[in-house]
């Protein structure tokens, strides 16, 4: 299927691997130019030297920790023109509510939620103009179905998703679709690093560990970059308009409702 995006210019935050690269290679396939980011500058400049050679599209790379003012307007200066923005960041780490201090409150609310807010603020106003933009946030499962340790998450990432869920209602009518995707338990670096960290706690083995915890899933698998990668990509598309303040959940099902 043509996505109808070929040409037009996105920003891709977080993604010299796992899901925000996913989503970069799948808007690369559809013919969409990038700008992408990530703090470790050797790995995104090879992933735009393979994403370009591969996909034969333009693809930018800013080294940068694109939760500080710096660092998005690093990104910004280079992607120009924004027409579809890719929200993602490294999440905040597990823990217990009892030891969290004001200082990690403010860290997790600046990075899950209150960069992804600044970025639409910087670009959604151009996409109107323009009457096209596609806006995804990149959050977690845990809005939907949250986990107590993750708590730091639940809370700034709900944040972001109730601002969005207000203002996708005003800039739909020019054209600009705002949407979560929201990833139960994909195979990233992020998920194997939690793995091995459970597996040493319950003394097993990583491989029994990655078995258990994939047999865990309705799948009986963890999802993949590359099928979130073509999910957010059709989000994006041409054909994708009407979608729009909608939290797509995608975990093989674990979240068990019927609506
Ligand atoms: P990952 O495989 O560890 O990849 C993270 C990517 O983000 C890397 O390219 C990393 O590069 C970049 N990054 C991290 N912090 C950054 C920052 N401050 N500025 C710029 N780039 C940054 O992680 P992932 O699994 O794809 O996870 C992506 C997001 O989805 C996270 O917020 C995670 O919490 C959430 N999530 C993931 C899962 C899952 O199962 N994988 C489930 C639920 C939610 P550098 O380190 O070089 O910056």
């Amino acid at each position: 299927m043509d996505l109808g995006i070929q040409g037009k210019n996105a920003l891709v935050c977080a993604a010299s691997k796992g899901l925000g690269r996913g989503c970069a290679e799948a808007l690369a396939e559809a013919g969409v130019n990038l700008t992408i980011c990530a703090r470790t500058e050797k790995d995104i400049v090879d992933t735009a030297n393979e994403i370009r050679s591969k996909y034969k599209v333009s693809v930018e790379s800013v080294a940068c920790d694109i939760t500080t003012s710096e660092g998005r307007e690093a990104a910004l200066k280079t992607s120009g023109p924004v027409d579809i923005l890719i929200n993602n960041a490294g999440g905040p780490p597990p823990g217990q509510f009892r030891d969290w201090t004001r200082e990690d409150w403010i860290k997790a609310v600046d990075a899950n939620m209150l960069t992804a807010i600044e970025l639409i603020k910087s670009t959604v106003d151009e996409m109107i103009s323009r009457k096209f933009g596609r806006i995804i946030n990149i959050t977690s499962a845990a809005v939907k179905s949250p986990i107590s340790i993750l708590g730091l998450s639940n809370g700034a990432r709900m944040g972001l998703t109730g601002f969005c869920a207000g203002i996708a209602r005003d800039t739909v009518r020019d054209g600009v679709t705002i949407n979560g995707l929201l990833p139960g338990p994909f195979e990233t670096d992020r998920l194997l690093g939690n793995l091995k960290v459970r597996a040493e706690a319950a003394g097993v083995s990583e491989e029994e560990m990655y078995k258990t915890a994939a047999a865990e899933n309705p799948a009986g698998r963890f999802g993949n970059s590359e099928e979130f990668g073509k999910t957010c990509a059709f989000l994006c598309s041409a054909h994708a308009g009407f979608i729009n303040g909608q939290n797509i959940l995608m975990d093989g099902g674990a979240f068990r409702s019927s609506l």
